[in-house]
């Protein structure tokens, strides 16, 4: 394990398990709402896809993901999940009845913090796991529409 500091967060975290979790993932939702996810994942601001990769999170990999429909701007409002071989050994956890400026971090079209719950992981990442919760304002990017 090694510690990093990532926002208002210390995290020991095994990068190493992580990474190899994620690419072993082969695995996922082919409707089109996660495609649209996977797909604009690829163009994410960096300073975004930065963080995930210092978490060894594949982005284009959730463990869980809930499409919630069109906003006012055009993009697509998502909720879902990530899980990480680590720990966290400062900061604040979240929930999903508990989430707010305090203990979550938004950065770009992308808020997320550390659920004190863990749901959806998978049973071939090793232990102790972290779930990191995430909502995020996506572009739709594929040319094909969601049915209204
Ligand atoms: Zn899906």
């Amino acid at each position: 394990m090694n510690e990093i500091q990532l926002k208002n967060w210390s995290i020991a975290l095994d990068l190493a398990q992580t990474k190899t979790f994620y690419r072993k993932q082969t695995h996922w939702c082919s409707c089109l709402d996660c495609e649209n996810y996977r797909e604009a994942t690829k163009y994410i601001d960096s300073s975004i896809a930065k963080i995930f990769t210092a978490l060894g999170i594949d982005l284009s990999k959730p463990s869980h993901l809930s499409e919630f429909g069109e906003m006012e701007d055009g993009t697509h409002l998502y909720m879902g999940c990530y899980h990480l071989t680590g720990q966290l050994t400062a900061g604040p956890h979240c929930s999903d009845e508990d989430w707010h400026d305090g203990n979550t971090v938004k950065v770009q079209n992308f808020t997320f913090g550390f659920s004190t719950e863990v749901t959806f992981a998978h049973e071939d990442l090793s232990e102790p796991v972290l779930q990191l919760n995430f909502e995020a304002q996506v572009p739709w990017v594929l040319e094909e529409k969601p049915e209204e």
